[in-house]
């Protein structure tokens, strides 16, 4: 079955000739005489009708298992509490979400792990001694770069490492990490898997094996997402595909003007960054996403274009259907010392725009205007 027939069909109960598959509110289930622990269902358990039912849309999509966590940064945190072995050092980009960056640091802090930093486009660089994992994102926030994925895969099984990439920039629809080689993989699913801006999610995807790992550990320490939220996550994913596909044209037709426009310093966008992106954009992925980080001309310019957007609203987030603009150093990478996002690489004029499903053309005009007053 394609992507689109997935999202729609897998997961979907029909119970009682329900074509929308019901919300079941209540946190617990009569016992019965269950066999496992497993049997015993409650919501904090993560074993409950409408869980299962959006884990099974999408691990049918992810090619594996999948385990819904009530956020993004609790994906991310269950996926190196449960991957990284105690002790052990992580191998991580030094360009990655600043919310990521500060788990890392954290954890790193409390003596849980050590994180060795490291640029993803330069595996000669990496330095496997005592690790036990490498995490990487498969297009950068918001840098929109694309690292050696092909080459970390292949390190990491070497190396015993296991590898997990946040995938959220990319969806499914562009990028299938487990298919590609990778151990495990994230989503923040308040993003695009959702799609609609009204809920806060994320999911991890891997074999049943591991997904089992991480179940037991989010239901040790109470990490469990709502039924409603579950709901709403899949009747979301059942459009990923549509409005992915058009996000993704719309976002190819502004990095074109963007790259285009004498008002313009700079754009990110995996076909028209840099050479090494745009190959393994190619070689990799099928389609380069629908974002796009570009920097206007002059100081304090970032500023006046998003004040002079009529469309866009400057908000921290991506992936609905709604276009978005943020500045990373106020939003993803706020918090995070000036010296270190210098070192990162994140710019002050950056502007980093998530393109929604609105008329292309209403988009592209209305960035146009805008640049006039950079
Ligand atoms: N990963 C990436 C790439 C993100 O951009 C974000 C949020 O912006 C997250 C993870 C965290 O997700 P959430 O906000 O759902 O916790």
């Amino acid at each position: 079955m394609g992507l689109q027939t997935t999202a729609i069909h897998a997961g979907e109960s029909k119970e009682g000739g329900a074509i929308a598959t019901p919300i079941h509110r209540s946190s617990t289930y009569e016992l019965g005489e269950p066999e496992t622990f497993d049997d015993i269902r409650y919501i904090r358990l993560n074993n409950t009708p409408s869980q299962r039912a959006v884990e099974e849309k999408l691990g049918a999509i992810e090619g594996g298992s999948a385990l819904v966590l009530p956020s993004g940064t609790a994906a991310i945190w269950v996926a190196f509490a449960t991957y990284i072995r105690p002790g052990s050092v992580v191998l991580a980009p030094k360009r990655v979400y600043g919310g990521t960056r500060k788990i890392l640091d954290d954890m790193q802090a409390r003596h849980q792990f050590e994180v060795r930093y490291v640029d993803l486009a330069d595996p000669t660089s990496w330095d496997a001694t005592n690790a036990s994992a490498f995490y990487c994102e498969s297009l950068s926030n918001p840098w929109l770069e694309v690292g050696a994925l092909d080459k970390l895969v292949e390190f990491s099984k070497a190396h015993g490492l296991v590898s997990i990439v946040d995938n959220t920039l990319l969806t499914p629809v562009h990028f299938r990490p487990l298919a590609f080689g990778f151990d495990v993989v994230l989503h923040s699913a308040s993003k695009h898997l959702n799609g609609h801006s009204d809920l806060v999610a994320g999911v991890l995807g891997a074999t049943a094996t591991k997904i089992r790992e991480a179940r037991i550990l989010a239901n040790r320490y109470g990490v469990c997402p709502d039924p409603q939220m579950c709901f709403l996550l899949a009747r979301g994913i059942k459009t990923l595909p549509l409005r992915v596909r058009a996000q993704t044209e719309s976002a190819r037709a502004l990095a074109k003007l963007l790259s285009e426009h004498p008002r313009v310093e700079s754009v990110s966008h995996p076909e028209f960054g840099a050479p090494t992106t745009r190959a393994r954009t190619a070689d990799f992925f099928d389609g380069p996403g629908t974002m796009v980080t570009f920097a206007p001309k002059g100081e304090g310019s970032a500023k006046r274009v998003i004040a002079a957007l009529k469309l866009p609203v400057e908000a921290p987030s991506l992936g609905g259907l709604e276009s978005l603009v943020t500045r990373p150093i106020t939003t993803s990478h706020a918090g995070i010392p000036a010296a270190l996002r210098e070192e990162m690489g994140v710019r002050e004029e950056w502007i980093r725009v998530s393109v929604g499903v609105e008329d292309c053309e209403d988009i592209l005009t209305d960035f146009a205007q805008a640049l006039e007053h950079a």
